[in-house]
């Protein structure tokens, strides 16, 4: 089947992300989300990157007007002329199941029907609907114009032909697929967010300062960025989501989130798009 209209759902740091490279690519793409701000906020992100991008030369100014010209919702009314629909909404297990109902029944029955979950089960995610075989994961990485890497997660019922078209539309993108069982955070997550949980409980028990902690994961382990700043740029809301999945699928008491990452998620301090988390952020 030919990919030609990509819809996203979810306009956040990953939908306009995602959007943005769809354009660069070549699909048309919508972009929706049901918070109106949201779409502002997504199109001046877009705005910000293709500006960036074009100045390096690393896009074409036709690629920057093609990512410029998406056109925004805050409906689904043109669900159905899409071949590819990639929700990247907030990471609720049951906010993904009542929209993969909701997607099931707009969408075109061949339409395949994606999801951006750093960790929930595409197969729960795909029982939602009545077409499972054409339910899959595709997890782009933040930010996703610059990191080539997606994990494609393959639900229990996924067909093959799914598997491949969606391997093809990543590299049509110019990113780098790999396959991970559907299984808790897929391949990683399910070794960064312990990773970085874990720098949060140091943090906690005061053994080193934000600073002291990243620098030591930069300069001590050649990580190009620190945990903390990490769990900043991935949003400290969506690492507390995925470490409580870890949790409870995998039921070990070592992916306990840390107490200071409930407490900062609780005052809304979720890292670089709220601006503030483990550091402060201007803008
Ligand atoms: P975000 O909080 O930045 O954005 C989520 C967006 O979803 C918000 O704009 C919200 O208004 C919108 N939304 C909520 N309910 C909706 C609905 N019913 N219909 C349409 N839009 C709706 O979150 P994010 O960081 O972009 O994460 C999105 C998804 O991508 C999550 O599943 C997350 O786990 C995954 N993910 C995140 C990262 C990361 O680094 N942030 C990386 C990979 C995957």
């Amino acid at each position: 089947m030919e990919i030609r209209h990509v819809f996203v759902v979810g306009a956040g740091t990953m939908g306009n992300g995602i959007a943005q490279v769809a354009a660069t690519s070549g699909y048309r793409v919508t972009l929706m989300d049901i918070v109106p701000q949201q779409l502002e906020l997504a199109r001046a992100a877009i705005a910000k990157s293709v500006d960036k991008l074009a100045g390096k030369g690393a896009i074409t100014e036709g690629q920057k007007v093609a990512a410029l010209g998406i056109p925004t919702t805050d409906s689904l009314d043109s669900l159905p002329e899409a071949d590819l629909v990639i929700e990247a909404a907030s990471e609720n297990p049951e906010l993904k199941f009542k929209i993969f109902h909701d997607l099931d029944r707009l969408a075109r029955p061949e339409a395949i029907l994606v999801s951006n979950t750093s960790s929930i089960s595409i197969t729960k995610i795909a029982a939602a609907t009545q077409r499972p075989e054409n339910v899959i994961g595709m997890h782009f990485m933040n930010p996703v114009p610059l990191m080539r890497l997606v994990e494609v997660i393959r639900g229990l019922a996924t067909s093959g032909e799914t598997v491949e078209a969606v391997m093809e539309t990543c590299r049509h993108m110019g990113k780098e697929p790999v396959e991970s069982k559907d299984s808790p955070g897929f391949i990683s997550n399910r070794i960064l967010c312990p990773m970085i949980n874990e720098a949060i409980f140091a943090l906690q028990e005061g053994i080193g300062t934000p600073e002291a902690i990243d620098t030591v994961m930069k300069l001590g382990m050649n990580h190009p960025i620190g945990p903390l700043a990490l769990a900043d740029l991935v949003g400290l809301d969506v690492v507390l989501a995925v470490m409580q999945v870890l949790q409870s699928d995998l039921g070990e008491d070592k992916y306990r989130p840390a107490y200071l990452l409930r407490k900062m998620v609780d005052a809304g301090y979720l890292g670089r798009k709220s601006g503030r988390g483990f550091f402060q952020y201007s803008s």
